[in-house]
């Protein structure tokens, strides 16, 4: 039988996102801020100018993991502009997003620059990403 993930109300969900975007940057030593906001907008984007990601709120219509994917993707711009400068999708940012993700038992697939199946190794669920 399939068990259904229980849902916390938006703003717990976004709490638990900004929660998971700390661990992050605690863990690769990233010491500027960033500010996060949940906005009705089409695709997530991170502006290493202002220094701001935003977040689209349809994320909270999909699974918890598919909403870690698409946070840990948004933090991991900055991850690598902070270290070296490294902007874009290139192999450098798939192998380190490879790598967070598989922290948090997730293996995905790659069509061109994007997550096309997002696997969980906690259920076996695979998750296709828009
Ligand atoms: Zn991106």
């Amino acid at each position: 039988m399939k068990k259904s993930v229980p849902r916390n109300k938006e703003c717990c969900r976004m709490q638990e996102l900004r929660e998971l975007q700390d661990y992050l940057m605690d863990k690769c030593q990233i010491t500027k801020p960033i500010a996060t906001t949940f906005k009705s907008v089409q695709c997530g984007r991170a502006s290493y100018h202002t220094r701001k990601i935003t977040m689209p709120i349809w994320i909270f219509d999909y699974s918890t993991e598919y909403q870690w994917c698409y946070m840990i993707h948004e933090v991991l711009h900055f991850i690598l502009w902070d270290k070296m400068q490294y902007g874009g999708h290139g192999d450098v940012f798939k192998n380190w997003e490879r790598n967070l993700l598989k922290e948090f038992g997730l293996s995905v697939t790659y069509k061109k620059a994007y997550i096309k199946t997002l696997n969980s190794s906690y259920n076996g669920d695979s998750y296709k990403m828009l």
